[in-house]
């Protein structure tokens, strides 16, 4: 049947509104309204489909699945904390990859005896590519979760077995478009789903954002070709704006990490990323109460605070502004440092520090400020570790070696605000805090900040 004009026109209507929504999300000014742009296109598109003369079987089954799903997204996504965001983002898109990878085992079982080559070929990699998206992004969130090591994982002869299993999955994929069989299909399946998971073990808690993006890139390849398999032009749209986009976060970000993208993903294969761990030895560290914090604040020329995860789970972000207003109306230098992957999510800290209205120009970062701190008296480290660790330059073992750091040891003096000896999402020791020219001020982040605010204002 062809498409009616209007429904078309409706479906180009959508397609603009992702491009706009993608602009929009290029910068936190116009982020909400790229969101809301981007969700008016899928509500348009969902709403379109229903009354575009398409026979829909089992429709009560199709609202009764789109009331559910709403539900359990509204749900969620009202009552997640800012600090699992990442989690969230990780489960609705494997979620994205399983639905198209699902869809596409369908269509194969209903038309796939006699289909075209295309059809064939379109159908396998969706299945495929749907189905790593899906395991994979399973794995990621029981890493971002916590709820499993965040460590590499690496099993005996994994190399060996990752490359089997690669190889029977494309064996299979490429059998099933030359003989269709059900048998095959289920083959395909289980491989995809098994490879997901061998290929995320491997990779460590610091390279995991790098992952999600690249596993969000392959939703939106597999969403993409699923639309060939419906002859539906907008999935292909939006399946394409989200590869494509999915992929250049993924460079931007391996970049930012200071590697190459292979080494991220089969580093620890080659078994160089599996030092960096504690020595299991007690050893001396310089603690101060929030008293001596606040004199060395507040009497210093130039202060650079460096926020981290911690500063998100404590939701200190508008006490750490208040004691920078304070040092600042002192007549002190004061400025944020900016990693690229501090936090769990890209943008966290800055999405965070612009909730407590902390001025953009404040903000700097990593390559910007880096050469500043051999010129700065304090460096206040709030619940970061990851992007501080020198083991990053140094530590040819370590999970995290390459990744440019923010180079906080060249100041005069640091002070880590953390609970405890705790590591960071990497999960490794972190040797500055043993360094003589740090001190450590342990609490919640919210309560000692809120204590040197008060010590500082009696100053
Ligand atoms: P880290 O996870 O390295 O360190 C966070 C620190 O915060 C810990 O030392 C923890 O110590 C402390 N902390 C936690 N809660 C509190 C609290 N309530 N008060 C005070 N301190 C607290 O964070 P970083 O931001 O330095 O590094 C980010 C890491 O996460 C990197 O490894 C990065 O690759 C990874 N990652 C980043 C993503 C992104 O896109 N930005 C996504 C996924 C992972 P303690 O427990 O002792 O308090």
């Amino acid at each position: 049947m062809m498409t009616p004009v209007w429904v078309q026109l409706s479906y180009l209507i959508a397609a603009v509104l992702f491009i706009l929504s993608l602009k929009g999300l290029s910068s936190p000014k116009t982020a909400r309204l790229g969101t809301l742009s981007g969700a008016v296109g899928a509500l348009l598109a969902t709403v379109v489909l229903f009354f575009s003369g398409i026979k829909l079987n089992n429709l009560i089954i199709i609202i009764v699945a789109v009331i559910v799903g709403s539900v359990i997204g509204l749900v969620a996504a009202r009552q997640v904390k800012m600090t699992a965001m990442p989690q969230l983002v990780a489960l609705f898109n494997g979620a994205g990859g399983g639905a198209a990878a699902l869809v596409a085992v369908v269509e194969y079982l209903e038309y796939g005896q006699g289909a075209t080559p295309l059809f064939l070929i379109a159908t396998v990699f969706t299945v495929l590519i749907g189905g790593v998206s899906f395991s994979g992004s399973i794995v990621t969130y029981l890493k971002l979760q916590e709820l499993m090591t965040t460590r590499p994982v690496v099993i005996p002869a994994g190399r060996i077995i990752t490359i089997l299993v690669a190889v029977l999955t494309v064996a299979s994929a490429i059998a099933l478009i030359v003989t269709p069989s059900t048998l095959l299909l289920v083959a395909l399946l289980v491989l995809s789903l098994i490879f997901g998971v061998l290929f995320v073990l491997p990779v460590g808690g610091a390279d995991v954002p790098i992952v999600i993006s690249l596993l969000n890139a392959f939703t939106g390849l597999s969403v993409a070709a699923s639309g060939y398999v419906l002859s539906n032009v907008l999935l292909i749209v939006a399946g394409t704006l989200v590869g494509a986009s999915g992929t250049l976060l993924t460079s931007l970000m391996a970049k930012a990490m200071g590697r190459p993208l292979t080494s991220t993903l089969f580093g620890a294969f080659s078994g160089t990323t599996q030092g960096g761990g504690s020595t299991g030895e007690e050893r001396p560290v310089r603690s101060a109460g929030p008293n001596d914090v606040a004199i060395m604040l507040g009497y210093a020329n130039k202060v650079i605070l460096v926020p981290g995860y911690g500063l998100a789970v404590a939701q200190a972000q508008s006490t750490l502004r208040e004691l920078a207003d304070l040092l600042t109306a002192r007549g002190i230098e004061v400025d944020y440092a900016i990693h690229p992957v501090a936090g769990r999510m890209p943008g966290h800290m800055n999405v965070l520090l612009a909730e407590a209205s902390v001025p953009y120009e404040q903000l700097k970062e990593m390559e910007e400020i880096n050469p500043e701190f051999s010129a700065t008296d304090v460096v206040l480290v709030v619940g970061a570790n990851d992007v501080v660790n020198p083991a990053a330059r140094a530590d040819t073992t370590a999970p995290i070696y390459g990744m440019p750091i923010l180079d906080v040891d060249n100041a005069q003096q640091v002070v880590f605000l953390k609970r405890s000896m705790r590591p960071g999402f990497a999960g490794i020791e972190n040797e500055l805090l043993y360094d003589p020219k740090t001190t450590l001020l342990f609490g919640d982040a919210k309560d000692s900040l809120t204590k040197v605010v008060t010590s500082l204002k009696a100053m």
